[in-house]
């Protein structure tokens, strides 16, 4: 069937990459999607001692459906979910957050977005004490990526582009290990294996998803016609230069703590207490 063979892909590249072994505490990042609902399913179902987070962005109807689905979907795998709220977190919904960022720093949404929920993610994987941290990027994001990167021509940017990212024994106290379960799998399987198993999730895109970069890379890449069998090769390709790369960024990119809320951070302040910070002024 073609569901098992796709959860025996996955549960390959977990074991090849060794993402994460059953003595592991393993933190889902949850958005509602199809990609990381199929990563909570095939961690489950293997036998993984699986929690899930999801951030409710305050999306109006999307994120009403979205946490509706999912709990559901959690209760039925006997599986935690932990929501948090961005509101109470930040006292504000992500597009009010948004708005004010962009007039004051000129930074698009979905990079403030990005920036907040990854500094969510990291905050409260800690504070449940996961070891690993799963998200659903698949092989089409990962192409995206280095593609993007290198339009910007700076291939640097993508070091960290990795089935599992960071050293554990470096940024253990900093860092819970991502893992990229879905690196390698073509969205398009991962479409077909969750429309098979009548997930709950919504197949439309972010209402909030426009004007970025990565967005117009995604349709460039769209127009492109490109196959999975060459997605591939542009990750693989790249993964093949990120030895190199990491030698020449060895000691530039120094790991610090942010001095306003101890999160990791490359500079004095993390990108997230950066953005916070505009919302104080308010
Ligand atoms: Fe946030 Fe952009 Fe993703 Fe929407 S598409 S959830 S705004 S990062
Ligand atoms: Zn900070």
């Amino acid at each position: 069937m073609v569901e098992r063979v796709f959860e025996k892909k996955v549960l390959q590249i977990i074991k090849k990459y060794r993402l994460a072994s059953k003595k592991d505490k393993v933190l889902v990042a949850l958005s509602g999607g199809k990609d990381s609902t199929s990563v909570l399913y095939i961690l489950k179902k293997a036998g993984f001692d699986v929690s899930a987070l999801m951030i409710d962005l305050h999306l109006g109807l999307w994120s009403e459906k979205h946490k509706k689905n999912m709990t559901g979907f959690c209760d039925e795998l006997e599986v935690n979910l932990h929501v948090v709220d961005l509101r109470k977190e930040l006292g504000s919904g992500i597009c009010f957050i948004k708005q004010v960022v962009k007039e004051k720093k000129n930074l698009s949404g979905c990079t403030v977005c990005g920036v907040i929920k990854k500094w969510i993610l990291n905050k409260y994987a800690k504070k449940l004490k996961a070891t690993k941290l799963a998200t659903g990027h698949n092989l089409d994001d990962e192409a995206q990526t280095v593609l993007m990167n290198f339009l910007k021509g700076n291939l640097y940017l993508g070091v960290g582009s990795k089935p599992a990212t960071g050293r554990i024994q470096e940024n253990e106290k900093k860092f819970v290990q991502r893992i990229k379960p879905l690196f390698f799998m073509p969205e398009e399987e991962i479409r077909e294996y969750s429309k098979k198993m009548n997930f709950p999730v919504l197949y439309e895109k972010c209402p909030c998803a426009f004007g970025t970069y990565r967005i117009e890379t995604r349709e460039w890449m769209r127009d492109l016609n490109l196959t999975s069998k060459q997605k591939l090769k542009i990750v693989e390709g790249f993964q093949k230069l990120i030895p190199n790369l990491e030698k020449k960024e060895k000691g530039k990119r120094e790991l610090r703590e942010c001095k306003i809320c101890g999160e990791p951070a490359s500079h004095e302040v993390c990108n997230a207490c950066c953005i916070l910070s505009c919302l104080k002024e308010m």
